[in-house]
């Protein structure tokens, strides 16, 4: 494992930015002023209080706090996809479930299909797991189905893993007959799909597309979170699977951690209950889209001619590539001296890197301090 586990000198030089100065496109956080602080301090203020605060103190059942779980179930199912609270475990942000998923279901060499580029953190999950990272190719519109068709034909693999709207790093999001065709595929080809989807809520434009799940309901597991919707300091994600592997997925969890923090999910529960979490969604929805508008505005200023960049219909993050050979980790330290961050691309490949791109996100700062900050970024850029 330990070879398997590596830092690397991007992380050591973002580690650099935690200078006032600098303005931080590089961090996928939600801006910490648009938490819901009253609401949050109330439910967990009720959540304490006697009778409650005794149980809520207490050991839990791992499959999560039944009220929680039909709260999520009742808004995933008026989001469109149909779930009951017997379809659900919560889990310990919707970073636990994609570790107790690779650990129930990969066994050393296992294959995984991914986008290319897709989330870094899920990419380090399976490397640690021993499993093979096999890219599927893709466009503007993300997977390919014919080229995942290709895959599985060729490289035999257990799972893939999809970030289908919004995607981290790209911001790209699946149309729905490609949704569609890869729901067949899976079903035709019994493999697993991880349909990671923590961005859904945040569309700034367009109509919902219908969930991956929906197609092929019993080779999906469906990823949701509280993070970018609630807080990400509250740790509470949940995943919706086939029963059977919902049982195995329930044994793995006890065994990783006995339950998810039973207060944060009983302050969940009752912050769900009481407040207009629709209104609060539209609050950052509002929020973010000035933001995504006020980095797309500056763009064309920002980058040299022939870079291109995604238009993200919703989430956090633009994706840009820049002409020619230059590799953004090795701008980066031009770009910390102009007090500016990002993320460079590379990392977020499984396989070939493409190191003239970059992920920019666009919630944590305001319009003004984005245009700011990408006034900033223009001279290391443009050369
Ligand atoms: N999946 C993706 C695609 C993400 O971008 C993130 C967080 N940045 C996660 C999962 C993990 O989220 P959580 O806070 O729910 O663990």
């Amino acid at each position: 494992m330990i070879e398997r586990v590596s830092s690397s000198p991007v992380r050591d030089l973002l580690a650099l930015i935690d200078r006032p100065e600098v303005i931080s496109f590089a961090g996928g956080l939600p801006a910490p002023e648009l938490f819901d602080l009253d609401g949050l301090r109330a439910a967990f203020h009720q959540a304490l209080c006697e009778p409650v605060g005794r149980r809520n103190l207490q050991y839990a059942p791992t499959e999560g706090n039944p009220e929680l779980r039909a709260l999520v179930a009742a808004r995933m199912t008026g989001r469109g996809l149909p779930t009951t609270a017997a379809d659900l475990l919560i889990t310990t942000g919707s970073q636990q479930a994609l570790t107790l998923v690779v650990t129930a279901l990969l066994g050393p060499g296992a294959v995984v299909a991914v986008e290319e580029p897709t989330y870094l953190a899920a990419l380090q999950c399976f490397r640690m797991a021993g499993a093979r990272v096999v890219p599927v190719a893709g466009d503007e519109h993300g997977m390919i189905p014919e080229a995942l068709e290709e895959v599985v034909r060729t490289e035999r693999p257990t799972l893939l893993y999809l970030v289908p709207t919004f995607a981290n790093p790209t911001g790209r999001t699946l149309p729905a007959e490609r949704r569609a065709a890869i729901a067949a595929l899976a079903t035709a080809h019994d493999l697993w799909v991880v349909e990671d989807d923590p961005y859904g809520e945040l569309r700034y434009r367009g109509s919902p597309i219908p969930a991956l799940a929906i197609g092929a309901p019993d080779h999906v597991i469906h990823l949701g979170s509280f993070s970018k919707i609630g807080a990400p300091g509250l740790r509470l994600g949940w995943l919706r699977a086939p029963a059977a592997l919902l049982r195995t997925l329930v044994i793995v969890k006890q065994a990783a951690d006995l339950h998810t923090s039973t207060i944060d999910q009983a302050a969940a529960a009752i912050y769900l209950a009481a407040t207009d979490l629709d209104a609060h969604v539209e609050s950052l929805r509002t929020a973010y889209r000035a933001r995504r508008d006020a980095m797309i505005a500056a763009l064309p200023s920002t980058t040299p001619p022939g870079a291109t960049w995604t238009d993200p219909d919703g989430g956090m993050f633009v994706w840009v590539t820049l002409p020619g050979g230059v590799d953004t980790a090795v701008l980066l330290s031009d770009a910390l001296a102009h007090d500016v961050a990002y993320v460079p691309g590379a990392a977020f490949h499984a396989t070939t890197p493409d190191h003239a791109t970059l992920r920019l996100s666009f919630t944590t700062n305001t319009p003004e301090v984005i245009t700011t900050g990408l006034a900033r970024l223009a001279p290391v850029l443009r050369g």
